[in-house]
């Protein structure tokens, strides 16, 4: 039996503006509003899983302990099948250079990657998100969205963020990259995980 949220206001397991201003346009219909760890002064735990669901559950266990309130984490990238699944967890840190995060170089790496391992066509991947909705008491709640598609060469568009323009989703001719936030936003990994949260926690 999935536990529901019962409270008005919930913690974001975040220091992420972007993340947190995503959640609370969500939950906002369910007439609950969002405070993220930041606002809360709770410093950010060290990510030491391998997995998507291990990373988020650090992060959402850490803050609701932290808060004492039931708190939400995600953690999300993209796994490319001939790279077993890299770089997956670490797909922000493949983008990390001493000026910041630079995902041109991140894509690029991909790409070189792929061919070291002379991949064939076409080239497998998945967007993956995890999102744990973890309660004070130690219980959780955990959601998982992705979605398939293949490694595209060279990267097309230039919205969305990411690894989004060399990621081409089955079924579409646009790559995340040329798809406008609307078009992703109802086909993406975050999607389908938010919507399986709220069935499962909000509605
Ligand atoms: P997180 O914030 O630790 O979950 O890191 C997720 C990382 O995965 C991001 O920094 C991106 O590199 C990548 N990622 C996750 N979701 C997307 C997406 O929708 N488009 C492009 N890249 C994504």
């Amino acid at each position: 039996m999935t536990r529901r949220f019962s409270g008005d206001t919930l913690l974001v397991a975040t220091h992420n503006r972007g993340k947190l201003e995503e959640i609370a346009a969500l939950l906002a219909p369910f007439g609950i509003s969002v405070v993220s760890a930041a606002d809360k002064g709770l410093s950010e735990p060290a990510e030491t899983e391998d997995s998507f669901i291990g990373n988020a559950r650090i992060k959402a266990h850490a803050a609701a302990g932290a808060a004492k309130l039931p708190a939400l984490a995600d953690d999300s990238g993209l796994a490319v099948e001939a790279l077993n699944g890299a770089p997956g967890v670490y797909s922000a840190d493949w983008a990390e250079t001493p000026q910041g995060r630079d995902f041109d170089l991140a894509m690029r790496r991909t790409w070189n990657a792929l061919n070291r391992v002379n991949a064939p066509e076409p080239r497998r991947a998945q967007f993956c998100c995890t999102l744990v909705l973890a309660w004070p008491d130690g219980h959780d709640e955990v959601f998982e969205g992705r979605v398939d598609g293949r490694i595209v060469w060279p990267p097309r568009g230039s919205q969305g963020h990411g690894y989004d323009p060399m990621f081409l989703p089955d079924g579409y001719e646009h790559t995340f990259g040329e798809m406008d936030r609307w078009e992703k936003n109802r086909i993406s990994h975050r999607a389908v995980a938010f919507e399986k949260l709220v069935t499962g926690c909000f509605a």
